[in-house]
């Protein structure tokens, strides 16, 4: 349904429909899908509108979440698809060794793609130009300071301001201060392992060939693990540390420079525009939702994972157009019970999908890490088969990324 033209649906009282607070890919997914469901909605967003935004973070988009895109804002899933890269095959290492290879039929024309790589701050910028199409009102340099719900709506403070809302969309990210006002605490492991994660632009003199490359063990690296996945415009390249690895060292521009140069193409330029060190938490948010059952949480906000499998902005954007569904189906429902009982439908199905994405991920890093004896002797076994078995070569590639199928929404992992 398209928005009405004059911003859509406000209740008899005067309430808004939705306030969203995060104009991040998740809040601004949000919007998007309450407007294309004929809602108002206003977004809080913490940050002024021309804030730098750092990196490549979430470049791998999944084809599911192209086409959800698409069906929120048409033309949007395609707009992304044509900024990004598909590449044309990935190849797996060990050692130094190839041990798997597979080349991809180019994506064919006019069709979404089954996934597109490009930088964060492009598919950012994609949606903030599709919201201010569909004349979202996006307040910025207003965070949301406080909010209270009550079984009629929630009462939003910001900036100086007050909002009332019959629903709020929580996507203020990892700090989410929506999540602490609705008294709910993120749990789930915190593994130990850092990651140096840098992007390094395009070499036109020494190109690459456009592939996801995984090294396990790489021999110029002090057998740490490394992945390469092309994006457009450059690569990003994750170095697995080890435990004791310095990371100070490794991530200073001499550090990156000494374990970068053994793993790009000799001659290739040493371009790196962004380096970053991580240790990815594994956490999802206890409840998805308020007692009163007016706040939904979506997006980091609700849930943190390691993002290989890229799990992370893919299964946010599933969330944030869930919530727009609950919100629209809950505002239209009379009786309280059964208001209450979509939007527990809705916070207990995304966050069954993200406590999959959660293990699912974890596994992917179990794997990768391989500090259990059992998982070492089982790589070590199938690196040696993969020379014969194409079957075993496919489960080395494709481990490091974690289970694929799963659960609507959840992002099916695949670099
Ligand atoms: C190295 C790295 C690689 C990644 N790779 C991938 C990948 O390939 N694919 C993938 O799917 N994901 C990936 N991710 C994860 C992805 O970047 C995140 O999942 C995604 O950005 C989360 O979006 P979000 O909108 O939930 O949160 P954010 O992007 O953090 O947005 C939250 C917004 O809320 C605003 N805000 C904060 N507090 C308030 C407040 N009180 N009031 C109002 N506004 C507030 C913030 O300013 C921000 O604009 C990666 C992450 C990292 C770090």
């Amino acid at each position: 349904m398209p928005p009405r033209s004059g911003g859509g649906t406000v209740s008899a009282d005067g309430d808004l429909p939705a306030v969203v607070a995060g104009a991040g890919p998740v809040g601004l997914a949000a919007a998007l899908a309450l407007r294309r469901l004929g809602h108002e909605v206003i977004v809080l967003e913490a940050e002024p509108r021309e804030r730098p935004r750092a990196g490549s973070r979430a470049i791998y988009v999944h084809g599911a979440t192209l086409r959800l895109l698409e069906g929120v804002s048409p033309g949007l899933g395609h707009a992304m698809a044509e900024r990004g890269v598909v590449w044309s095959g990935k190849r797996t290492f060990w050692k130094g060794r190839q041990i798997y290879g597979r080349h991809y039929a180019p994506p064919a024309p006019g069709r979404l793609p089954h996934f597109t790589s490009l930088p964060q701050v492009v598919s950012d910028r994609l949606l903030l130009d599709a919201c201010e199409a569909m004349r979202v009102q996006i307040a910025w340099s207003t965070p949301l300071r406080s909010l209270t719900a009550d079984r009629d709506g929630v009462t939003v403070l910001g900036a100086g301001r007050e909002w009332r809302a019959r629903y709020v969309v929580g996507a203020d990210g990892a700090r989410s201060a929506v999540r602490q006002a609705i008294g709910v605490s993120l749990s789930g492991p915190r593994p130990r392992n850092a990651y140096v994660v840098v992007d390094v632009a395009d070499d036109p003199s020494h190109p690459l060939p456009c592939e996801r490359v995984f090294h396990y063990l790489h021999p110029g690296v002090g057998h740490r693990n490394v992945l390469l996945v092309p994006f457009a415009g450059g690569w990003r390249v994750d170095l697995q540390c080890r435990v004791d690895d310095d990371l100070d060292h490794l991530a200073t521009p001499d550090g990156v420079r000494s374990w970068l140069v053994e793993v790009l193409l000799p001659g290739h330029s040493l371009d790196v525009t962004w380096v970053s060190t991580y240790r990815f938490l594994q956490v999802v948010a206890e409840r998805f939702t308020d007692e009163h059952r007016r706040v939904l949480l979506a997006g980091e906000a609700a849930h943190l994972f390691a993002p290989f499998g890229a799990r992370g902005m893919n299964s946010g954007i599933a969330d944030a157009v869930a919530a727009a569904r609950a919100i629209h189906l809950a505002l239209q429902e009379g009786d309280p019970q059964s208001r209450r009982r979509v939007i527990d439908g809705l916070s207990g199905d995304r966050r069954a999908s993200a406590l999959y994405n959660r293990d699912a991920a974890g596994k992917a890093l179990r794997h990768m890490q391989a500090s259990d004896p059992w998982i070492r002797v089982t790589r070590a076994v199938a690196a040696r088969l993969a020379r014969r078995s194409c079957r075993v070569g496919a489960w080395m590639d494709s481990a490091p990324y974690g289970p694929r199928r799963g659960r609507v929404g959840m992002t099916s992992a695949k670099y």
